[in-house]
């Protein structure tokens, strides 16, 4: 097999090959036929998120088929067309497992951050964690589904039911929970950089009701806005946003500080809360959306060997909707 894989954080990822993968028991191999870039990967290559598993082969939105079973495998078989995503593995003893938060295991593995993930074109996973896909499908197009999607939906979800909700970030995920929304009635407002009028077109073609930047007052008072940016000065820019009892949600492994600000912008019952990973319930509730609501994701396609380009264009803005890599 080859992959891209990532020896120090900091550094370019390297091409390199090694032998073909073999599924240990409880785990499938699967050949990857796309794998989506997410900022998560960033994160990890720039040194942001703590302990990664060194070298590390990243990526997490991981579409492709069975092609190898181990031992005590049920319910999959060789030739099934599956996405592997972030939530890699859990203990099912600590309390959050126990509880149904499996998200927040004290013992978890992340795909392509504590186990190698699918910028390759193999890849092994726990078998039950991966996800089944219907048999046909653009490999491509679903690879964004794979976390944008499914952390977008548990944003969504845990921002409440409010009718007018803030998108800030209007990237990947946005441009996938902006479609949720839609097909839920709801009316989307979103912020970009300020002056990205690429990015406001591209929300408004998405059935935004309003798109501007992050520092302008939106004109409806929002019910609830999820932060998708890695920047800790939208918190209180939302915070403004949104009505009294209002929910701000931050959906991101990583943000910058967030600078001090009146106690005044949360008083009024208005909430903050993360999110964090998620759960093979989740999947379950979003996949069986994706039909429903008609979600299209529009993709920016680099073949594997250029996983660096695609994170360096994620990193500055350049991307309109999700990145992903072809072995
Ligand atoms: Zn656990
Ligand atoms: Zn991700």
């Amino acid at each position: 097999m080859y992959a891209m894989v990532l020896e120090r954080p900091g550094e370019q990822l390297k091409m390199a090959e090694r032998p073909d993968p073999l599924p240990g028991d409880g785990e499938v191999r699967v050949r990857v036929a796309a794998c989506g870039v997410c900022r998560t990967d960033l994160h990890v290559v720039d040194g942001e998120l703590p302990d990664p598993k060194l070298p590390i082969v990243p990526g997490h939105e991981i579409v492709g088929r069975i092609d190898a079973i181990g031992g005590g495998v049920t319910g999959l078989a060789v030739g099934m067309r599956v996405g592997i995503p972030w939530l890699g593995k859990t203990c099912g003893q600590c309390r959050y497992c126990r509880e149904g938060r499996e998200n927040l295991c004290d013992r978890p593995l992340f795909t392509g951050y504590t186990r190698d993930g699918g910028y390759a074109n193999y890849t092994v996973a726990d078998a039950r964690y991966v996800f089944r896909l219907p048999d046909s499908g653009d490999d491509v197009a679903s690879a964004p589904l794979l976390c944008a999607g499914l952390i977008g939906w548990r944003s969504l979800r845990l921002a409440g039911d409010g009718k007018r909700i803030g998108l800030y970030g209007f990237g990947a995920a946005a441009h996938i929970i902006a479609q949720v929304a839609r097909w839920q009635g709801r009316e989307v407002y979103a912020f970009t950089r300020a002056g990205d009028v690429a990015a406001q077109a591209f929300a408004q073609k998405l059935g935004a009701r309003w798109a501007g930047g992050s520092e302008e007052k939106p004109p409806e008072e929002l019910d609830c806005a999820i932060i998708y940016a890695p920047v800790g000065a939208l918190v209180p820019a939302a915070l403004r946003a949104v009505r009294k009892g209002g929910r701000v949600v931050c959906a991101g492994i990583h943000m910058s500080d967030i600078p001090s600000f009146p106690y005044s912008i949360l008083w009024q019952e208005r909430e903050l809360r993360s999110v964090a990973n998620l759960t093979r319930q989740d999947g379950e509730e979003f996949f069986a959306i994706v039909p429903r609501a008609g979600i299209v994701t529009q993709t920016v396609r680099y073949p594997l060997a250029r996983a660096n380009d695609a994170l360096s264009d994620l990193r500055s803005g350049r991307l309109q909707g999700a990145a992903v890599l072809v072995p």
